[in-house]
């Protein structure tokens, strides 16, 4: 199949991922969706082998939203640039934590807006100057984990492009939590962040000796981190809430990866909808016809002829 990203870009190692955690979990093609936005990560629904749909800048998370709620029993998962869901799409990002529709959402984290030549993304620091940029970047950046966990996500994981093995198993995590899933992914784009680079990642752009030498990312669970809240007590949840926040805020020297925060006791909006429609479960949207005798089943004729002028 015909690819165009650069070589060395972040974005095949993802798109493997994600290829290989649905295989891993036997998930049948047709029972799943990989909704995407626009930016270099868009591409990326052309290339995993289910259903695939590439939707409009800042908007995957209401077409993924959409899809799910019209048919549950499919498994959907929604990828975009950091530009595109924490730029143009930030208040959909927002009001999806609070939701929290069973899916996944996986950011591709590179710092810039790559398919339109590397302007300044959300993600990328105060004050730095990628080598796609005139002068250093004048805004503050989004922090993706905190602003997630403050939205009202129920599971907030960060991986890295470049181990797809763990990127695969924190994708596997994602799909099977009930609710809405984020994860972070860090990809560094090599045409044009000279700063987030893979070597910089792996500690090299230290002196060769330096004790500084050593991979920034880590991995939460070597640490004995638990970021599972057990019981519904708001101690317990705000417990886990804080130590997420205080982690998503580690950067630069260390960055950890792994899964910050999971919540299972805040039920998914699917179960607070069928409290409110009977069946929506059994007999939700996408199970019912569209057509009766030839006709759309819902005759909307009536405010048609009202709407005439
Ligand atoms: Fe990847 Fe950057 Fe190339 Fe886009 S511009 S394909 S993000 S390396």
């Amino acid at each position: 199949m015909h690819n165009d990203w650069c070589a060395g870009c972040g974005d095949f190692g993802i798109a493997n991922a994600i290829q290989m955690a649905l295989a891993e979990m036997e998930i049948p093609r047709h029972k799943a969706a990989l909704f995407s936005g626009i930016g270099c990560s868009g591409k990326t629904s052309h290339y995993v082998n289910v259903y695939g749909i590439h939707t409009l800048h800042g908007r995957v998370l209401t077409f993924a939203q959409g899809a799910k709620l019209a048919n549950p029993d499919m498994t959907v998962v929604a990828a975009g640039g950091d530009g595109d869901g924490l730029g143009i799409g930030a208040g959909h990002f927002v009001a999806a934590g609070r939701r929290n529709i069973d899916m996944t959402y996986v950011l591709f984290n590179n710092g810039v807006y790559g398919l339109t030549k590397g302007q300044a993304s959300p993600t990328l620091r105060l004050g730095e100057k990628t080598k796609s940029l005139p002068s250093p970047n004048t805004n503050y950046n989004v922090n993706p984990i905190g602003l997630a966990v403050a939205s009202g996500y129920t599971f907030v994981a960060r991986g890295y492009a470049y181990d797809v093995r763990h990127l695969k198993d924190l994708i596997i995590a994602a799909v099977r939590h009930k609710g809405l899933a984020f994860l972070d992914v860090l990809q560094p784009c090599p045409t044009y962040n000279d700063i987030n680079t893979r070597d910089w990642y792996a500690g090299l752009d230290a002196a060769e000796g330096s004790a500084e030498r050593h991979s920034r990312i880590y991995k939460l669970e070597d640490t004995g981190y638990d970021p599972e809240v057990h019981y519904n007590e708001e101690s317990e949840i705000n417990e886990r809430l804080s130590q997420a926040l205080i982690k998503s805020l580690e950067w630069d020297k260390k960055i950890p990866t792994g899964i910050f925060y999971r919540n299972e006791i805040i039920t998914p909006y699917e179960t607070r909808l069928s409290d409110k429609v009977p069946n929506y479960l059994e007999n939700h949207p996408s199970e019912q016809r569209i057509t009766s005798h030839g006709k759309p089943a819902a005759d909307i004729s009536g405010l048609l002829d009202g709407l005439e002028v």
